[in-house]
């Protein structure tokens, strides 16, 4: 079975031609990244514009690349939530209008299924597991059931973790986006130099908040700057790097435990954090269970993670229509 897969949630225009939901015969990602960089965030006019200005191309390059046609796929592939609302109808319209010419059934794919999926392309891994998504605009723990599932455990109650990363990095002025940014810097830091609180949220539950450490590092570095002492930016990262670490393992163990199920995915922009990647390598290490994690550059947006998601529900025959629309608020266990 190969799909075509269309991403266009945020600021990068992607399409992929995916196998099985397991092998990425081709995949294209055009970043806006230097249209948003002067602004240090996403201006979703620009992207919308942006969008439609690369999705042929794009779709074009990828079906190019993968040396097929359109007919001779199964089935196109679409995010159609959460993201900016404009962009997400520029990928949605496109996949409507292709399927529609080829005739191919349309499958929805909710953008954080397509990062968690992104797994498959790299690890194979398939449900049940529990999965922390760590991207941008999200910060998520699920369960998902060997049917595919997905039930939400915890999610944040305000600051995603990949917005605690860019707005740190912001206020550090390291520039934009700021995780790899952060990660270099920490990287020459000492991460005891300075122990950032971490919310207690008093209950049993998995959500997390990242607003209070936000205050804490935007504090601490106010007061640094008023000092005659030199700025430990080095430090500072390293430090807060170790505090959003350490609040994202401490909810996963837990779920870990409680669910016992025995693999875990790490997906999104943040799960490219090599800090990260190791506490959760060390996790499932003392707790005997399999880790699963994209390969770096399927972390970030890109259309082959949404092919792989797409395969799930083409096995099922989940498939859309031409009803399908964009949705900018869509909560994953409506998927
Ligand atoms: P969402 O998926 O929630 O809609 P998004 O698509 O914009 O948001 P992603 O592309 O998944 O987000 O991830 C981008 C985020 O990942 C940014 O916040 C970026 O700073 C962060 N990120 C990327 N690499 C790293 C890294 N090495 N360490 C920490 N954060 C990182
Ligand atoms: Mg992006
Ligand atoms: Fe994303």
């Amino acid at each position: 079975t190969e799909i075509l897969a269309i991403e266009s949630s945020c600021d990068e225009t992607a399409a992929a031609v995916v196998r099985d939901g397991r092998v990425i015969i081709s995949s294209v990602v055009a970043s806006q990244m230097s249209s948003h960089e002067r602004f240090g965030g996403v201006v979703p006019e620009v992207a919308s514009r942006a969008h439609v200005e690369q999705i042929s191309l794009v779709v074009d390059e990828a079906l190019q690349k993968a040396d097929r046609t359109l007919s001779e796929l199964q089935a196109i592939a679409v995010t159609s939530g959460p993201g900016l609302i404009g962009a997400l109808f520029v990928g949605v319209t496109a996949a409507k209008t292709l399927a529609q010419v080829a005739g191919l059934p349309i499958i929805d794919v909710h953008h954080l299924a397509g990062h968690m999926y992104a797994a498959a392309l790299s690890d194979g891994v398939e449900p049940p597991f529990i999965a922390l998504i760590v991207s941008g605009g999200h910060t998520e723990l699920l369960q998902v059931n060997a049917g595919g599932e997905i039930i939400r455990l915890g999610k944040t109650r305000d600051d995603a973790a990949g917005e605690v990363f860019d707005k740190i990095a912001r206020a550090l002025e390291l520039g934009y986006p700021g995780g790899p940014l952060i990660q270099q810097l920490a990287s020459q830091g000492d991460p005891e130099y300075f122990d950032f609180p971490q919310a207690k949220l008093g209950d049993h539950s998995f959500d997390f908040s990242f607003s209070g450490l936000k205050s804490a590092v935007l504090l601490h570095l106010d007061r640094a700057k008023k000092s005659s002492q030199p700025l430990r930016k080095a430090d500072i990262a390293a430090s807060f790097q170790r505090a959003v670490v350490a609040a994202l393992i401490a909810k996963t163990r837990e779920a870990l435990l409680q669910t016992g199920l025995d693999t875990l995915v790490v997906a999104g922009g943040v799960a490219a954090n090599l800090a990260l990647r190791d506490a959760a390598k060390s996790l499932c290490e003392e707790l005997g269970i399999r880790l699963a994690v994209p390969d770096f550059w399927l972390c970030t947006d890109n259309a082959a993670m949404i092919g792989a998601a797409a395969y799930m529900r083409y096995k099922q025959r989940k498939l859309a229509d031409l009803t399908l629309t964009g949705r900018a608020e869509f909560s994953i266990d409506q998927w």
